[in-house]
């Protein structure tokens, strides 16, 4: 999968511009179903366009996007009314991503009403029905959002993308602006949740943790390329490539006899002019000189491990 966005041409804005960002470079993955993928990576990594790629806000350059077997990525616009029914979204921000001028019940019935116009009653039953999932009062429904903390508007949004009943869940840093005591119980829910309907997640964070904690397999992105694929468990315990070596070695861990978090050296790059050969190794401590000429590819190096290092 690849996306590059043209740059505009300057003085001369009318001529198509050769300057692309590559903010994805050919990368694959595939998510099992009823399981999670956790996405890492620093910000400029890709993270953010993987996922408007899969919501279809924006359209590959080239590549597919395989849902259920079909390339959602060529939906004509009938057929992407369907896929959209079945792929729902959380994203960072519970303050900004419901309409503080609905209460919480109407902000549930809309997409009901849009996509399925059920009776009233049906409505009413649902809507009860799914603030009883997230563990919210039945009476929440006649409130709206302001008068709800950031932990029960995050459970307004899940809601939310329940309504239509969903089998795929695009997590876009579903805890990351959320209190550090609220975010356990939110991560609990979804994994509850995804339990009970056997649900798909991408988990988009930067928090390695909470990608450790709830996704079965993690991919690691750098600047637009998959580095490194793995289980949680090898994630957190037993990473191969320098970067996501690296990134572990930045988490500060809470004891005082645990070595200090090593930050990693330098600046991701820009992703208009790419580094050649291995995209990390303006900041690889462990580079080569063929690390500068020749781009490593993503191999599998043990069973369901995929790494992209000359090295490994
Ligand atoms: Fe480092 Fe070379 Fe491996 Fe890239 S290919 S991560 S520069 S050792």
């Amino acid at each position: 999968l690849t996306k590059h966005f043209p740059l505009p041409g300057g003085w001369a804005f009318w001529r198509p511009s050769d300057r692309v960002v590559k903010a994805l470079d050919g990368i694959s993955f595939s998510i099992e179903e009823g399981t999670t993928f956790g996405l890492v990576g620093e910000s400029g990594s890709g993270k953010t366009t993987v996922s408007k790629l899969i919501l279809l806000l924006e359209r590959p350059t080239s590549g597919e996007i395989r849902f259920a077997g079909t390339d959602i990525a060529r939906l004509d616009s009938g057929s992407i009314a369907g896929y959209r029914r079945v792929a729902q979204a959380v994203f960072q921000d519970p303050y900004s991503s419901l309409n503080p001028r609905m209460t919480v019940g109407e902000l549930l019935a809309e997409p009901l009403i849009v996509h399925e116009a059920p009776s009233r009653d049906t409505v009413d039953r649902r809507v009860r029905e799914l603030l009883d999932i997230v563990g919210l009062n039945p009476a929440s429904g006649k409130l709206y959002p302001h008068e709800f903390s950031g932990g029960q508007r995050q459970r307004i949004a899940i809601a939310r993308a329940l309504a239509l009943r969903p089998k795929f869940i695009v997590l876009d840093e579903p805890v990351s602006a959320l209190d550090v005591s609220i975010r356990a119980q939110i991560l609990n829910l979804l994994c509850d949740i995804q339990r009970e309907f056997n649900l798909t997640y991408l988990l988009i964070a930067h928090d390695l943790a909470v990608v450790a904690q709830v996704s079965k397999t993690c991919g690691v992105l750098y600047l637009g390329k998959m580095v490194e694929i793995c289980s949680s468990e090898d994630l957190a315990h037993n990473p191969l490539h320098p970067y996501t070596q690296a990134l572990i070695a930045a988490v500060p861990v809470p004891d005082p006899d645990s070595p200090e978090p090593q930050i990693i050296a330098g600046e991701i790059p820009s992703p208009l002019n790419p580094p050649p050969g291995c995209r990390f190794h303006t900041r690889c401590p462990l580079a080569q000189p063929q690390c500068r000429e020749k781009e490593p590819l993503l191999r599998e190096v043990a069973q369901r491990r995929w790494v992209a290092c000359h090295l490994v």
